[in-house]
Order: C-alpha cells, then structure tokens, then sequence
C-alpha cells in the first residue's frame, strides 16, 4: 500500500515537474526569438527610438502580452526573460494602443530616452511656461495622443480662465498657434468662454493626424470635446475625426486661419506681439502654444504632398 502511495506521488510530481520545465523551455525560446530581433533591431538602428515610445514598467509588468497584441506595428514590443522589452522602438508612431490595452498600467508614453535627449518645456500644473501669459499643451508638452492633446488644449483655456486676466478691447484675449487636436479643443474652450480669440495654424486643420495616411486605424479613447460633447470612438479613421472636428467648430461658428504660420511672439507692455509669416501681426493678452512636436515639415511642393 505503502509503496503504491510512493509511485502514485512520485509520478504526479514528476509530472508537474516535467509540465514546469517544457514551460521554462518555452519561455526560453520565446525569450531567446526576442533577444534575436533586438540584436537585428540594434544592427539596423531601429532599436533605439525616435520619439514617442513606450516605456515598461518592469515592477508592474504582468507578461499579458496585451500590449503585443494591440500594437498594430510588428515587432515594437516582445517578452525577454519575463517582462516586457522594446524591439523595433524606432518604429513605434504612438498609436497608444499598447497603453490603452495593458491591464496593469505598466506603460507610460515617453519623449526621449537617456541616449537621445529630447528638452521639454517646462509648464506649470496650469500649463503655463515661465513666460507669464503663455501656456503649452498638447505633444510639445510631452505627452502625445490625441486624447491627451484634447484634454489638455481644454484644460490650459480653462485654467487661464480660473487665473483670470484683466481684459483689455485693444487686445485678443487669446491667441493659439495650432491646429491639431490641442489647438482644436482649446479653440472650442475659449468658444464656450466667450474669449476674444483667433487660432492661427501654419497648414491645415487637422494638424498631425491630417498628414496620417487614408487608410490608417487610428486609435484613441472616448474624450469630451468642449461644446460638443462625449466623443465614444476606439478605432475610428482620419475622416471620420476630421469630420466631427470640423462639425463641432462650424457649428459653433469658429474660423480656424489656416495656412498661416506664426514667425514671432515678443512681450510688450502687459501684452503679446503675434507676427505671422505674412507680415500680420496681432495683440493679444495670452498665448496657447498647441505646436506639436513636428515642426515646419518642408514640402516637395507636387500634387499631392501633405
Ligand atoms: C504616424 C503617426 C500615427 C499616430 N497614430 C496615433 C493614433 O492612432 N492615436 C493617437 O492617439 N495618436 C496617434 N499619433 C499621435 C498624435 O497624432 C499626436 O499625439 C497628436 O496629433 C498631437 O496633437 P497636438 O495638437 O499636440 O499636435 P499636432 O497634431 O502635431 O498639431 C500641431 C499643429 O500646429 C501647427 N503648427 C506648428 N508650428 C506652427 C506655427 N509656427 N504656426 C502655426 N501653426 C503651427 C502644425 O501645422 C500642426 O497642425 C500618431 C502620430 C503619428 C506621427
């Protein structure tokens, strides 16, 4: 009986213990595929990343693989030795959709890494900068994604409001220089403000998802857009966002000025100086600086070129 009773526990824990290593195995090889191709990655120079990208948090990193599955790239993200490493960082174009989808919020979104420095402004918890009376929001800020764009274009015209100005019939009471998903909220913000405003953007409404291909899954999260509403869209497309942009300003009668870029900004007495590329200039109490992080692209000036 006795010896029966061995055999019987004998062998299930051998079992387990069999079960154990093919699955340490697995993961070896798994972790053995993904060091490969961050050795390839490392070679080609896609390894290190450009601009936004994920970073893991390996204390939190739960292995779901979540954040693999959701990214629409390949090969962005992989498993090493039981935590999350970045392969192709260089690919990355900051869909978000690894961050949307990990369960345990062990990815944040970042700018720039130890090797590639990347200076962000720095702005106060209002979003205003050191200059008094100029605030930054959106991915110049730091922080990409249009939902983070959104909800900060929004939150810096409503802090401005809260820090109140003394407003002045010779001067704007804002002037925003953008016209991405920042630029866009803030300008439907001041709208339900009543502020004296313009928004100036130096190409076309839309800012950088209107340079996204036609076919692209873009990715995001439900938002509220000022005086419009709760906006409950996952996968969506550039179309269809340009659209609702374009119904929400319209609707509450706001003319973006496109193709006008921004040259200059100096302080003067108790105000700003805005000068634009055409030699127009504007006076204005306060600034919203919703650039993005593109800069000027240069065109190739053919039909066609975005
Ligand atoms: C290829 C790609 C794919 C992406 N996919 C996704 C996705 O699926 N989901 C997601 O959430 N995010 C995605 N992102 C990130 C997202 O597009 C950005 O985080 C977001 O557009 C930033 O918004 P913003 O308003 O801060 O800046 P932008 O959208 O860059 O807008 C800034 C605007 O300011 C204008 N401007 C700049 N300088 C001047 C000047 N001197 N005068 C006047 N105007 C000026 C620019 O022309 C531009 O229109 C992607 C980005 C890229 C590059």
């Amino acid at each position: 009986m006795l010896l029966e009773q061995i055999i019987i526990y004998g062998t299930v824990i051998l079992f387990c213990l069999a079960i154990v290593m093919i699955y340490l195995r697995k993961l070896k090889q798994a972790s053995e595929v993904v060091e490969a191709k961050i050795e390839k990655a490392k070679e080609e120079g896609l390894h290190e990343p450009v601009s936004l990208h994920p970073v893991i948090d390996l204390s939190t990193c739960i292995q779901s693989g979540a954040c693999i599955e959701a990214c629409p790239e390949k090969d962005i993200i992989g498993i090493l030795n039981g935590g999350g490493v970045l392969i192709n960082a260089s690919s990355c174009v900051g869909h978000g959709a690894c961050f949307h989808a990990c369960p345990v919020e062990a990815i944040s979104l970042v700018i720039g890494t130890e090797k590639r420095g990347v200076d962000l402004p720095h702005v106060s918890e209002n979003y205003e900068t050191n200059v008094p009376g100029i605030y930054i929001a959106g991915e110049l800020g730091g922080m990409g994604l249009i939902k983070n764009s959104v909800e900060q274009g929004s939150a810096a015209v409503e802090n401005m409001v809260k820090l109140g100005f003394k407003k002045d019939d010779s001067t704007l009471d804002l002037l925003i220089v953008g016209a991405g998903p920042a630029g866009i909220a803030a300008s439907l913000t001041a709208k339900k403000y009543k502020l004296n405003f313009v928004t100036l953007e130096q190409d076309t409404l839309g800012g950088t998802v209107f340079t996204f291909p036609r076919s692209k899954i873009v990715m995001t999260a439900p938002m509220d857009l000022p005086l419009y509403g709760k906006v409950k869209l996952y996968d969506t497309s550039k179309g269809e966002l340009l659209d609702l942009w374009n119904k929400a300003l319209s609707k509450n009668n706001i003319n973006i000025q496109e193709k006008t870029k921004v040259e200059a900004i100096e302080r003067k007495n108790g105000h700003f100086k805005v000068t634009t590329q055409k030699g127009v200039e504007y006076k204005t109490k306060q600034v919203l600086l919703a650039i993005g992080r593109r800069g000027s692209p240069r065109k190739l000036g053919v039909a066609g070129a975005k």
